[in-house]
């Protein structure tokens, strides 16, 4: 069966290429799927070029999410021919992942396909959408609702920003979206933006303690001095899911007065070691409140071929939208 392979050289230098590799090549597991879907994440983009920390061993098969059939399964709650989706748990980095033609993992990392979503549409949404509804679902526990003022989402035109612009819209929240790429404006508009905000505006590393207040709630996949700017313009009591760093490891020029003053909640989310019943709840509220006609706008489709480039153009922030790459057939 075909796979995307990566491979690391003696001088450490890693390439990827699709190979053929034998079904006895997996991992153990108690569930083998017949992958149909994967997609391109940030995190794959690092799996499949420099690994930074996050692959062990090689040759490595990337793919931190995918969609697919059962074909056989040692665990009860599985039999050949359900249709099941992974996120998370460590696969892609740790253990093989989807860019191959059949996985083996751990039956409690899988979750059934939900009513409402086929695989290429779980794909679709795969990590980045699961993560953009984990960071909504965060902030509404934090009483952030619809009327109180318009939501922020960085790094917009991304897989998480885009998912998340168009959840938000969906639920009737007023979405003002970053992004760096002036041409994706109608695109964002498509999503359900109501106003697009240039990544400039807000790049900038400001000593001021507090800014005017601008927005109730944000979903921010940058961090770096965006996140820093964005926690001095929170309305008072308003909150921010930061759920990546695309823009750098740090906050840059945050200060301690938005937490104090404003009393500003900044909510860590992490969609990777999430409990199955978490999981669950969150894929059921993606059929319910992703419109199907946003997210096909979103599907950028490739194939395994592919890979290399698009691993490469994610780090980059090159990728709009969600990648689908179709690995059966
Ligand atoms: P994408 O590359 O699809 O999106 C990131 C977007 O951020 C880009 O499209 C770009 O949007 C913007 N961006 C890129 N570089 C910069 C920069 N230097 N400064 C400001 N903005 C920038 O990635 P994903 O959406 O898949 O992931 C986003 C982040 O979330 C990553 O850091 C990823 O690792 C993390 N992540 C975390 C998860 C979790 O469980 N917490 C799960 C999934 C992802 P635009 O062009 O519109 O400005």
């Amino acid at each position: 069966m075909k796979a995307l392979l990566v491979r690391k050289d003696d001088e450490g230098k890693t390439s990827a290429a699709v190979e053929e590799i034998a079904e006895s090549d997996l991992p153990d597991g108690d569930v083998t799927v017949a992958v149909e879907y994967s997609t391109v994440n940030y995190k794959d983009g690092l799996c499949i070029g420099p690994g930074a920390g996050l692959v062990r061993t090689y040759p490595h098969v990337p793919g931190i999410d995918f969609a697919g059939t059962v074909e056989a399964s040692d665990d009860d709650r599985y039999k050949p021919g359900d249709k099941v989706v992974l996120t998370g748990w460590r696969v892609g980095e740790a253990h093989w992942g989807g860019y191959a033609e059949k996985a083996r993992v751990k039956a409690d990392w899988l979750v059934p396909l939900p009513d409402g979503l086929d695989a290429r549409a779980a794909m679709a949404v795969g990590t980045a959408g699961l993560t953009a509804m984990l960071a909504v679902m965060a902030l509404e526990d934090q009483g952030v609702k619809p009327g109180d003022g318009p939501v922020l989402v960085t790094g917009a035109a991304g897989g998480v920003g885009s998912v998340a612009t168009a959840i938000l819209a969906n639920l009737g929240y007023e979405v003002a979206a970053v992004t760096g790429r002036a041409e994706q404006a109608d695109y964002l508009r498509s999503l359900g933006a109501t106003e697009i905000v240039a990544r400039e505006e807000l790049s900038e590393v400001t000593r001021k303690p507090l800014e005017s207040e601008r927005w109730a709630g944000c979903v921010d996949a940058v961090a770096g001095a965006m996140l820093g700017r964005v926690l001095k313009q929170m309305k008072y009591g308003g909150s921010v899911a930061a759920i990546g760093l695309a823009g750098g490891a740090a906050i840059e020029g945050a200060l301690i007065t938005p937490f104090i003053l404003r009393g500003v909640n900044l909510l860590g989310i992490d969609s990777v070691m999430q409990p199955y019943e978490n999981r669950v709840r969150a894929w059921q509220r993606i059929a319910s409140d992703l419109p199907m006609d946003k997210l096909e706008a979103m599907i950028e489709p490739a194939t395994l071929g592919d890979l290399p480039k698009l691993g490469k153009d994610i780090l980059k922030g090159q990728v709009k939208g969600r990648v689908v790459v179709t690995v059966a057939g």
